[in-house]
């Protein structure tokens, strides 16, 4: 199947927006098998879009359009594919009815420009948009089916995991399923040898890994006749994948390793506190990030200067004057202390320099220590990511790794 892309607005064209739509489409069909072959991009122009989409529709299967859906004078893609397919637009009641439902649910008078968007070329069909005011649209141009979506990315991704991802074929009617298994702490080379005869060319499911910020993802996408094929092939990849990878395993697409977290916690009826210095309280921003974190979280110190760490966590000054702030004891009594004062039954710690400035040839930017208290013991790991890493890289593998020993601990797999 060959897709092809086109991103439609002045403000892509000069420069003043990036495309992120397309980046995004292509890696979400590529995710899916299918292969991007052509991206173009075009201003709110209505003769050079129409020529465009005519061009794409030779020799695509499928052209996914986005931006021009507004109620401007500007958004014209709407027009432009009518004028593709040679036809007019018709005005579609049940489009008007639910833009006016989006406008009342929110209180807003609704302009009477917005009727232009439940215009839509005859013979093609509107994708309803819940997140905006803009209905899609799926139209057909000879071999190729067209869909028009919405500019706005918020808007534009949920339409295609709802009306695109869905229709997606391999030009038989067949089903593609994906499932992505998410893992933290194992490098990406092990991984692949873990799972190397599932990554193998030309089988079914593919296989492949990805990583970003730590996280590596297993992708598996299966082919089948039906969806339920599809599903009991990624399934089954899934479950070697989960053995083979064990507790690096967190969780799948859509989950953060604070979601993990927050599962056990809430599973176990743990309860956490942090003592933070170098993330300036990003670990319990993660742990608030999830929903129903009450449940949990007790409370969170952020101890930036010695003095905070004396006066609120009693860290003896000597120990910092031993061993400096950015060291294993500190970060160590930090976790303890956090866990006795706050009366929870896990601290978590970190400590270290996040950089740019501030690195020494003993403490180097991007030494981080992070620690976890229990009733039993406390833990430090040392962490060493390297100077070339940003101060908001550092931050967020501190976070990240501190979150993942509490992870550990939970299922019973510390070090
Ligand atoms: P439109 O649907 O043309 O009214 O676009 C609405 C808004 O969506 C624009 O002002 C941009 O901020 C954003 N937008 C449009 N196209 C893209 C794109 N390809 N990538 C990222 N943002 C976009
Ligand atoms: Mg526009």
């Amino acid at each position: 199947m060959n897709a092809q892309l086109l991103s439609i607005g002045n403000e892509l064209t000069l420069g003043q927006t990036v495309d992120t739509n397309a980046a995004w489409l292509a890696q979400r069909l590529a995710a899916v098998g299918v292969l991007c072959t052509r991206h173009v991009t075009v201003a709110d122009e209505r003769a050079e879009i129409t020529r465009e989409i005519l061009e794409a529709a030779k020799t695509a299967d499928l052209l996914l359009v986005t931006g021009g859906l507004g109620p401007t004078p500007d958004d014209l893609t709407r027009e432009t594919l009518a004028d593709a397919m040679g036809v007019e637009l018709v005005f579609h009641p049940e489009c008007m009815t639910q833009i006016e439902a989006y406008f009342a649910s929110r209180k807003r008078a609704m302009h009477p420009q917005n009727r232009q968007q439940a215009m839509c070329p005859r013979g093609a069909t509107p994708l309803d948009n819940p997140h905006g005011t803009a209905p899609g649209v799926r139209g057909r141009l000879g071999n190729c089916d067209v869909y028009l979506m919405p500019g706005v990315p918020r808007e534009m991704k949920p339409m295609f995991e709802t009306h695109v991802l869905p229709n997606l074929s391999h030009g038989s009617g067949a089903a593609i399923v994906q499932r992505t298994i998410k893992t933290f702490g194992m490098p990406e080379a092990e991984v692949g040898e873990k799972i190397a005869d599932l990554m193998a060319r030309g089988r079914n499911p593919t296989v492949g890994t990805s990583a970003a910020d730590l996280i590596i993802s297993i992708r598996i996408n299966a082919h089948g006749e039906t969806v339920e094929k599809a599903v009991q092939l990624a399934e089954a990849d899934a479950r070697v994948v989960r053995e083979r990878l064990g507790v690096a395993v967190f969780g799948e697409e859509g989950d953060s390793v604070q979601d993990a977290v927050a599962r056990l916690l809430i599973e176990q009826g743990k309860t956490i506190s942090t003592a933070e210095s170098c993330t300036g309280g990003l670990i319990s921003k993660r742990l608030t990030d999830v929903s129903g974190s009450s449940a949990y979280l007790v409370q969170a110190f952020v101890t930036y200067a010695n003095s905070a760490k004396e006066r609120l966590l009693e860290i003896p000054p000597a120990l910092i004057a031993q061993h400096g702030a950015v060291s294993a004891p500190v970060a160590e009594a930090m976790a303890a202390n956090c866990r006795r004062i706050s009366g929870t039954d896990y601290a978590l710690s970190a400590t270290g320099v996040a950089g740019p400035t501030g690195g020494t040839r003993e403490k180097p930017v991007g030494l981080v220590f992070v620690g976890l208290a229990t009733a039993e013991k406390s833990v430090v790991k040392e962490l060493r990511f390297g100077e070339n890493l940003s101060r908001d890289e550092i931050r967020d593998r501190t976070a990240k790794a501190a979150l993942n020993l509490l992870r550990l601990e939970l299922i019973g797999r510390s070090s």
